[in-house]
């Protein structure tokens, strides 16, 4: 498998002076099988070089698979943008998950960000054959490649993807914050058998996301915050913390990690002293620091 990273900004894309080192452009990534399978990992705004690059070295990859992790704006917004989609005779399989609104499913959302009020090309005029398909936790073939999803943890479904062909394996996080117990925090959970169950419950689904991630060679992780940013004022808002990244890279036991989603706020510069702490931690942790990557646009990972 060959990993490019084409977006790693979260939230809302950060062109400028500030980021030209790292990107500004939001989730998008790229992943190519031994056998020329050809799946792309959301099209946040990143999508749109993307789309532009495969246009420059035909012939264009078809079908695409494009696995979405939720269709939160940073993560479908260059859908409309990725000049494949223009193309007759290109298959785009979109997949990505359910709803809790039964009346409304992944195409639905695709079509409403591109009524004529938001962009002048419907869906239903894109000259590439478009397929939808809404998926919950499940596993699935692409090629010689094999796609496990499961559910993370966000304000909205969102799904991680697990690739595996042959003895390799990557993973990819989507948006995902540590579980935790919505009850009561640091509560003895003696005291109270309500929030007893959650913190079971917080530990089974802790378990179940360590499987998810086990023994992968690369994990591709969302870290939008730093562990003094996250508890304060950020937790409830669906992302993660490179502390919390560092644990379960040794829990998991996962070989190469890519910190991604970066703050918007977050400069070069910012990265930069960040990568060090990062780097510092993990040596006192034991962690190889040169296997705990931050994730720049153009970034490539050959597995
Ligand atoms: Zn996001
Ligand atoms: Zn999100």
């Amino acid at each position: 498998m060959k990993v490019t990273l084409w977006g790693v900004r979260g939230s809302v894309p950060v062109p400028g002076p500030a980021t030209v080192r790292y990107g500004g452009n939001t989730p998008c990534i790229e992943v190519v099988g031994a056998s020329g399978e050809y799946i792309i990992l959301d099209v946040g705004t990143g999508a749109h070089a993307l789309g532009r690059d495969l246009l420059s070295r035909p012939p264009l990859p078809s079908p695409i698979h494009l696995f979405i992790s939720h269709t939160h704006w940073d993560h479908i917004q260059g859908f409309p943008f990725f000049a494949p989609c223009y193309v007759p005779g290109v298959t785009v399989h979109v997949r990505g998950p359910v709803h809790f609104h039964q009346h409304r499913q992944l195409r639905d959302v695709f079509d409403q960000q591109m009524q004529f009020e938001f962009f002048p090309i419907s869906n239903s005029q894109l000259a590439a054959t478009i397929t939808y398909e809404s998926l919950a936790e499940t596993s699935l073939s692409v090629g010689s490649l094999t796609v496990t999803t499961q559910f993370m943890n966000h304000s909205v479904q969102c799904l991680g993807y697990r690739i595996c062909e042959q003895n390799r394996t990557m993973v990819y996080t989507g948006d995902h914050e540590p579980y935790y117990n919505v009850f009561v925090d640091g509560a003895d959970p003696l005291d109270d058998p309500l929030v007893g169950d959650a913190g079971a419950m917080v530990d089974r689904a802790t378990e179940r996301f360590l499987s998810f991630l086990s023994g992968a060679d690369l994990v591709i992780i969302d870290c939008q915050y730093t562990p003094t940013e996250y508890p304060v004022k950020k937790r409830t808002w669906g992302h993660s913390s490179w502390d919390y990244c560092l644990t379960w890279m040794q829990q998991a036991a996962v070989r190469c990690m890519v910190l991604t989603h970066h703050d918007p706020l977050r400069s070069d510069d910012a990265l930069d002293a960040m990568t060090q702490d990062i780097h510092r931690a993990a040596a006192e942790r034991g962690i190889d620091p040169d296997m705990v990557l931050i994730a720049r646009e153009g970034m490539e990972l050959s597995l």
